[in-house]
């Protein structure tokens, strides 16, 4: 018996007006998996993680999730599909308590199961902790941490996380990572855009780097070696 990718990307690619951004990327994520995606400022990283999730409509290829062509659908019709992209465009709102913004995502998300809130305290018990502070005052770590939790009451099959450690100091960095882990310890697939090259590919399985809008290597992450990364990304991006 074969089982399908759960995602698979075939000949994508994106432009914006006349610039084309990605020319026919493929790759495949098997289930229940993590990948890295690196690549150096302006490689296509994030075009790819918005095209992959429907924010930016792509001018050809395919995209699959479970075998289902999700290609023309809308970002909202993908997240209920099971992908969410994090951090998410709408974000949290800030002048709700944690509590709230968690049973916001059951609202307006009709796919949420019930339990989803014990769960999601049962995974971030420090949310738990903090279920009625208002979410504008939490860390910016622990606003990712809600952010990501806020997409768990969902049950995603695949979070695609855009530089969710961008800006963060290197110990909230540490919570975010920690976080990701939890819902990949939960069964929850990952395609990772990170700037911390070695974190990403300690994190994951596989992974795919970009050089203008091209792949440019894929492979297991345990064969993606020092003098690899410095021959694609730069001495200080494989630090
Ligand atoms: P970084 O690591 O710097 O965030 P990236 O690998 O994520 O870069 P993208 O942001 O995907 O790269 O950008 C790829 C190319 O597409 C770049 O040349 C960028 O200038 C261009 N680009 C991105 N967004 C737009 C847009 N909305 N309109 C026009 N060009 C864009």
């Amino acid at each position: 018996m074969t089982t399908s990718p759960l995602l698979s990307v075939r000949d994508l690619t994106v432009r914006y007006g006349a610039a084309q951004a990605l020319f026919g990327i493929s790759f495949e994520m098997p289930q229940n998996s993590a990948l890295a995606v690196l690549g150096p400022n302006g490689a296509g990283k994030s075009t790819l993680a918005r095209a992959v999730s429907g924010l930016v409509a792509s001018s050809g290829g395919e995209v699959r999730l479970d075998d289902r062509d999700i290609t023309k659908l809308s970002p909202t019709a993908i997240r209920r599909a099971g992908m969410v992209h994090l951090p998410e465009g709408r974000g949290i709102f800030p002048g709700l308590t944690v509590q709230e913004n968690l049973r916001m995502a059951l609202v307006v998300e009709k796919s949420a199961r019930e339990g989803a809130l014990d769960r999601a305290f049962e995974i971030f018990p420090v949310l738990g902790k903090r279920r009625r502070q208002q979410a504008g005052t939490l860390s910016g770590g622990e606003q990712q941490m809600l952010s990501l939790a806020r997409a768990l009451m969902v049950s995603p099959r695949l979070i695609i996380a855009d530089e969710m450690s961008l800006g963060l100091a290197p110990l909230l960095v540490d919570v975010v990572f920690e976080s990701l882990a939890r819902a990949r310890a939960a069964g929850v697939s990952v395609l990772m855009i990170e700037q911390f090259a070695s974190r990403a590919l300690a994190f994951s399985d596989h992974c795919l780097i970009l050089q203008r809008g091209r792949v440019a290597w894929s492979g297991a992450t345990d064969q993606a070696g020092d003098e690899l990364l410095r021959g694609y990304l730069g001495e200080a991006a494989a630090a």
